[in-house]
């Protein structure tokens, strides 16, 4: 028998209700120095596991909020209801509820948050009127409410499209564990069984009670789950604001069982975390970051940090906003070579979604206007560093200071590059250390250092590094700068294959013809300066015709990121060539050889 966890410095007693005892653990003062109350914050736990699941966050939480956590009956040191069938309907969890919140918030309301069955349960109190007034918001994590999961299956069994089976039929085999529950004895023997099994492999202490939370807590899902899928409520609104935190990587809970939840939450904040079912253990920085802000946006408090990791509060939206917001609302995302062209669009693409962003450069009054139009289009915050990427030193002391001052980078978008044009013959070693020092160990140097702190943090994250369609389209035109590329994107598959154990993405974005100001910079070698400036009068007008945005490039990049691809051409000119180069690279070759000086 293993030891069992413990919330830290948690004050404990028991609240009877409905012929049970809730074991309740409290942290954090009721109230500031200064006698204002500080809010409460109600954290549920799942099945098979006990209150001691939300330590983590819980203390996280406690130097700021009052946090409550309370075994649920038949879990940890609740008592079980007896008999145990029909002792764990959701309405008699409702009153388990109410009762805790009375006696630890008699006056104000809490604010809930819930993973697994405690989401599941938090859904039913958000959305039936006895609980008006006793909740402020509440946050999801990893449980449906079964009245909207309802609804989700039967629409997609009465209209069907191909998607929308799939989609119903994916959600029923991440639900396979849920026809099991209804087996006499699997539960506690094989849950339990598992359960303890898990947490001896992982190096946890191994809870006595989970046998015991396996075998009650199948109740839950006997008492609940049939009848509530067959007869969902019409009525299932939710009265609170609701923060959806949707793990990515759930092996139980498709994402796509949140499609529409809109219709039913009027005031819905979608966040999406790149974890897998026990974000409370694995996560918890972030998600004492997000739960903290959001309490604060409700409570119309903006504070920053404290809660571990937190940031400003985000307002509290209703509906959609911004087609990324879920996914990068609060981030911090760092982008290279920001000034302009496309790296600028890349900064303003993040601030819409609502994340936090530096803008690094060498030139820092420009990189200070990046930040600032940031600001305009809807970043959380925006801040402007400078630094040459090429040089080591300086990208240390930027790594450090971003640390400091605004935290661990989320994602990290390596774009600045410069080009020299011209033969190999007249490149000079000059040019060719301007352009491998930019292109490739700026990609290196940001790669390694914002790397390493992300892989610290230990919450996975993403590097972007931007390469370009010249990675794998050669040209006798672009000798250094195609070099430069190739060496990008092989060292973002490496780096991809190296870093994926530790949850952080790596993308590399090829894109084509830009129209940027890429041209003005670019060193033209073995052309007099007449013939220099008529070839950059007609390179102008490709780009000028070709009309490419950086808009549709930095679209590509947070796209990326979500779906988390390897390696991303971004215009037709750069498919094709993708195409080709694994089709028929000696045509290719062939293309490769046309004349520069033609
Ligand atoms: P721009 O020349 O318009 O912008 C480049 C940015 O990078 C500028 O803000 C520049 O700053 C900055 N920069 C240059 N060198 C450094 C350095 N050593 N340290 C920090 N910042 C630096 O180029 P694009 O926006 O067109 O290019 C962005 C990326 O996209 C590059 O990597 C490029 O190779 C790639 N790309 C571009 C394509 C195109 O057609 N435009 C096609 C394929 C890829 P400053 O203003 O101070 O010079």
């Amino acid at each position: 028998m293993g030891a069992r966890e413990t919330v830290a410095d948690a004050r404990e007693r028991w609240i009877p209700t409905d012929g049970v005892e809730l074991c309740v653990a409290e942290l954090g003062r009721r109230t500031d120095e200064d006698g204002s109350r500080r809010p409460t914050v109600v954290l549920l736990h799942g099945y098979p596991d006990s209150k001691e699941l939300w330590a983590p966050v819980a203390e996280r939480l406690a130097d700021r909020f009052h946090v409550v956590l309370y075994d649920v009956r038949g879990f940890g040191r609740s008592t079980a209801p007896d008999p145990l069938r029909g002792g764990f309907t959701l309405e008699k969890l409702t009153d388990d509820f109410l009762a805790v919140a009375d006696a630890v918030s008699p006056d104000a309301p809490v604010h809930l948050v819930g993973h697994d069955w405690g989401s599941v349960q938090g859904w039913e109190f958000a959305t039936v009127g006895r609980t008006r007034g006793r909740i402020a918001s509440f946050t999801s994590l990893s449980g449906p409410s079964l009245d909207h999961l309802g609804h989700w299956f039967a629409g997609r069994l009465t209209r069907p499209t191909p998607r929308r089976a799939v989609q119903a039929l994916g959600q029923g085999v991440r639900s396979s564990h849920v026809y099991l529950m209804h087996l006499p004895g699997v539960p506690g023997t094989v849950f339990g069984g598992l359960g303890t099994a898990l947490a001896r492999r992982r190096g946890r202490p191994v809870s006595p009670d989970l046998r015991g939370n396996a075998a009650h807590g199948a109740w839950l899902y006997r008492d609940n789950v049939r009848s509530r899928l067959r007869a969902p409520r019409e009525d299932a609104y939710a009265h609170v604001p609701v923060q959806l935190i949707t793990p990515a990587d759930d092996p139980f809970l498709s994402p796509a069982v949140h499609d529409g939840l809109e219709r039913w939450v009027p005031r819905l904040t979608r966040r999406t975390l790149r974890a897998g079912h026990w974000a409370p253990r694995t996560h918890p920085d972030r998600l004492a970051g997000w739960i903290g802000a959001f309490v604060d946006a409700c409570e119309g408090r903006r504070e920053d940090g404290g809660g571990g990791g937190g940031g400003d509060a985000p307002a509290v939206r209703g509906g959609r906003h911004g087609t990324y917001a879920e996914y990068f609302g609060e981030q911090l995302v760092l982008v290279t070579g920001a000034s302009r062209g496309i790296g600028r669009a890349i900064v303003l693409a993040f601030a819409r979604a609502g994340a936090r962003v530096v803008a690094v450069d060498t030139d820092g009054e420009n990189a200070a206007r990046t930040a600032e139009l940031a600001r305009r289009v809807g970043a959380a915050r925006a801040w402007a560093e400078t630094a040459d990427v090429s040089d080591g030193r300086a990208m240390e002391a930027l790594a450090e200071r971003v640390a400091d001052r605004y935290g661990v980078v989320d994602v990290l978008v390596n774009n600045a590059g410069i080009a020299a044009a011209g033969p190999f013959l007249e490149h000079t070693e000059d040019d060719w250390n301007a352009v491998l020092g930019t292109n490739l160990w700026g990609v290196v140097h940001g790669c390694r250092l914002f790397g390493r702190q992300m892989a610290a943090r230990g919450e996975g994250g993403h590097i972007v590094n931007v390469s370009s369609c010249a990675a794998y389209e050669p040209t006798r035109a672009l000798p250094a700068y195609c070099t430069s590329k190739a060496a990008v994107l092989m060292l973002s598959q490496v780096l991809r294959a190296d870093l994926a154990g530790q949850g952080i993405g790596v993308s590399a974005i090829c894109p084509g013809i830009v129209s940027t100001t890429i041209l003005d910079d670019t060193r033209f070698r073995g052309f007099d300066e007449q013939d220099r400036q008529s070839r950059i009068k007609r390179a102008r007008q490709v780009y000028r015709i070709r009309r490419y945005p950086p808009e549709k490039v930095a679209d590509a990049v947070l796209r990326a990121v979500i779906r988390d691809k390897a390696v991303v051409p971004v215009n037709l000119e750069a498919r094709a060539g993708l195409w080709l180069s694994r089709l028929a690279p000696s045509l290719l070759r062939a293309f490769a050889r046309i004349n520069v000086r033609a």
